[in-house]
C-alpha cells in the first residue's frame, strides 16, 4: 500500500467525468488499498479516485456513526461505479469541506437519505442505505466522479476561523 498525492483545484482531473470501471483486476485492488491508506493519512472521511488523479468511478468512505465517542467503530465502504437511487425528498443543509479544496468550508443542501447501487471491489453488485452524515459523504464523493465540487452546490463558502472544526472529504 502507498499513500498517494491528493490533487487540488484547479487540476482538470477534478472536473472530468470519471470512467466506469470495467476491469476488477489487480490494478483496481491496488488503487483501492492506496485510497484507503490515503484517506486515513489525510485524515478524511471519504475520497474519490479523481482526487488522487485517477479518472475512474471509485470511492472510499470511512465513517464512525457516533464520532462523539472516542472508541466508536469506523465502518469502511468501498463503492465502484456508485449510483444514487431513491434519494429522499427531504434535504438538509450541512457544512462540508474537501481535501482537494483546502482552507475552505461551505454549506450544502443534500438529501437526508439515499440508497446507493454500486459494485464491490470484486465486481459484485451491492446496495448501501445511508442517512444523515453518511448520506452527505456519499453524495459529496459521488459528485467528484462527475467533476462536481461541493463549492458548485454550496449556498455559501467561507474560510473557517482558527479552531473551528470542519469535516473533510
Ligand atoms: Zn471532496
Amino acid at each position: 500500500m502507498a499513500i498517494r498525492e491528493i490533487i487540488f483545484l484547479p487540476d482538470p482531473v477534478l472536473r472530468r467525468k470519471a470512467h466506469k470501471v470495467t476491469q476488477f483486476d489487480n490494478d483496481l485492488q491496488v488503487l483501492i488499498e492506496d485510497m484507503i491508506e490515503t484517506v486515513r493519512d489525510a485524515p478524511g472521511v471519504g475520497l474519490a479516485a479523481p482526487q488522487v488523479g485517477v479518472s475512474q468511478r471509485v470511492i472510499v468512505v470511512e465513517y464512525a456513526e457516533d464520532d462523539e465517542m472516542e472508541d466508536s467503530p469506523k465502518k469502511l465502504y468501498v463503492a465502484v461505479n456508485p449510483e444514487i437511487v431513491q434519494p429522499s425528498e427531504e434535504t438538509e443543509l450541512g457544512i462540508e469541506g474537501c481535501l482537494s479544496v483546502p482552507g475552505l468550508v461551505g454549506e450544502v443542501d443534500r438529501h437526508t437519505a439515499i440508497t446507493i447501487k454500486a459494485q464491490n471491489r470484486r465486481g459484485q453488485p451491492v446496495k448501501i442505505k445511508a442517512s444523515g452524515w453518511l448520506a452527505r459523504i456519499f453524495q459529496h464523493e459521488i459528485d467528484h466522479l462527475d467533476g462536481i465540487i461541493y463549492t458548485d452546490r454550496a449556498t455559501r463558502v467561507w474560510k473557517p476561523r482558527e479552531g473551528e472544526e470542519i469535516p473533510v472529504d
